[in-house]
Formats: structure tokens, C-alpha cells, sequence
């Protein structure tokens, strides 16, 4: 199995809806903020390579958003996802399954591309695009928090792809990547578990969105429950520190992976280091 880390782009979130009820002289100690208070997130994808299977985990923003919305979310940074996946020597159609943890633009938007002519397709045309059932009726039904994430152009042209597979359940998607179903931050939302010879790498989506975030009170002003977030947070913190797994972070734009340990006020942030550190260590 072979891994890439993706850079897409990033973009900026208020840091007090970044990090919920936690008071800014506290987690700005943690995450940097602007004078304006936004803290500037990668939208790092994940790319698998197995025997006959590439699969990238989620796509960052792309090009769908209107430009009346992107001026409040400050599109940044020189990555895209079609250069970052050349750069290692990938097309758009060398991609078989397009695994979104969940469809907010940030992590969805990249799987679609807005054409000249204002029309939508879909990047990777010979991908599965893997979503869960939860995910795919909260997205056609939105809740009032939630329907901002969820763009018009991003699902209506899945809808209208026939590469749609959802999954109900926790499943194996190929042998060592396991898909897991989380409910805090968004229903149904995926977060995959990759076994690379002996060690495991969870892509920890917007459970965990920063380093910043692993102290289980620091959760995210966007997810839906919150509470159930500290829940899920705190038993996929105790198993990730029990077997030693590596997290691999989507949002933070310093801190790709990292390692756990357990300290008298919780399970914290052991070591931090790159992906390619976390492979060449095999
Ligand atoms: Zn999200």
C-alpha cells in the first residue's frame, strides 16, 4: 500500500466557530488567528494506493462555490487538488473510489468541477463516489445549521452521477481501510482507518479537525451535537492511544500527523510529524 498526502488549498474559518465555547485567550495559544479572528485550514486529502484500487479521501473545496459565498471563507494557498495528485503522477480518471467523509464543500467540493459554461460534472469519472446513507439524506434534507455546507452544484450533480455507493454500516472498503461511521459533528459523517503494515493511520476528518482539537472540550461551534462529539471524540481518542495509531489531520495547516499518549489532564497530543516520516518509519 502506498500513501500521498494531498494539498488542495486552504481557506479560513472564524476561530470561534472553530472551536465552540472554549474562550479565544485559550485556543489561540494553540491555533494561530488573524486580526479578524480567522484561522487559516488546509483541505489536506488523502490518497491509497492497493493493488488495482486508488482511492482519494475527500477533495477539498474545488471551484463550485458561488463568489458571493467564497468571500467569506478566503480561498488561499497555491495547492490544487489536480496538480497535487500530478505532482505524484495521477490523473483525474487514474482514480477508482472518491471516499467523502461527509458533504460540506471543504471536503466534498474538489469531486465536482464547475465548467466554463457554469455547468457541473464530476472530476474523477471512472470513481465510485462513497458517501454514507446518513450523509446523502442529511444533505438532501438539510437542517438550517447545516445548509450552507451543502452546496446546490456539489450534490445535485452527485445526484445526477451513477457512481453513487452508499454505505450504512462501518465496512472494509478494500483490505486494511476500514470506513467508520461518526454522528457529532455531521450524520453519517466517514472516517477511514488505514492499516500500513503494522501501524494504523486514521484520516480524522472534522471529528478531530485540528491538533487543536484533541482536548475533548474543544469542539467545533459546527457540529450538529456536540455533546455526542465529546462522546465519539473521547472513545476514538482511547483506542487510538491504546494501539498506537497515528492521526492524520485534514484541517491543520501545520500538524499533518500525530501521535497520542496519555497525560494526567487526558489523552493529548504525544509527537507530531509528517506523513512521509510516519511511511519511512515502516
Ligand atoms: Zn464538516
Amino acid at each position: 500500500m502506498k500513501l500521498y498526502s494531498i494539498e488542495t488549498g486552504n481557506f479560513m474559518l472564524d476561530g470561534g466557530a472553530l472551536f465552540g465555547v472554549v474562550p479565544k485567550t485559550m485556543w489561540q495559544k494553540k491555533y494561530p488567528a488573524n486580526e479578524q479572528n480567522l484561522c487559516n485550514l488546509a483541505m489536506r486529502s488523502l490518497l491509497i494506493c492497493s493493488c488495482d484500487r486508488t482511492i482519494l479521501i475527500d477533495a477539498g473545496m474545488g471551484n463550485t462555490m458561488p463568489e458571493a459565498l467564497r468571500k467569506y471563507y478566503y480561498p488561499n494557498g497555491s495547492d490544487t487538488l489536480i496538480d497535487s495528485l500530478a505532482s505524484h503522477g495521477f490523473l483525474p480518471d487514474d482514480i477508482t473510489d472518491v471516499v467523502l467523509t461527509h458533504l460540506h464543500f471543504d471536503h466534498c467540493g474538489g469531486a465536482i468541477t464547475k465548467l466554463p459554461d457554469n455547468t457541473c460534472e464530476c472530476t474523477f469519472k471512472n470513481a465510485s463516489i462513497i458517501v454514507s446513507e446518513d450523509q446523502w439524506d442529511a444533505a438532501l434534507n438539510p437542517n438550517v445549521r447545516e445548509r450552507p455546507s451543502f452546496l446546490k452544484d456539489n450534490i445535485e450533480t452527485i445526484a445526477a452521477s451513477d457512481n453513487l455507493q452508499l454505505v450504512d454500516e462501518d465496512i472494509e472498503l478494500i483490505p486494511g481501510v476500514v470506513l467508520r461511521l461518526f454522528d457529532g459533528h455531521t450524520a453519517g459523517q466517514i472516517i477511514p482507518y488505514i492499516q500500513c503494515h503494522d501501524k494504523t493511520l486514521v484520516y480524522t476528518a472534522d471529528l478531530i479537525p485540528t491538533a487543536a482539537h484533541i482536548p475533548l472540550s474543544y469542539v467545533c461551534g459546527y457540529d450538529i451535537y456536540p455533546l455526542l462529539t465529546i462522546q465519539e471524540t473521547e472513545a476514538f481518542l482511547r483506542e487510538a492511544e491504546e494501539n498506537n495509531m497515528t492521526l492524520f489531520f485534514e484541517h491543520d495547516i501545520q500538524v499533518e500527523c500525530c501521535s497520542l499518549h496519555e497525560t494526567e489532564k487526558g489523552i493529548a497530543l504525544h509527537e507530531s510529524f509528517s506523513l512521509e516520516k510516519f511511511i519511512s518509519s515502516e
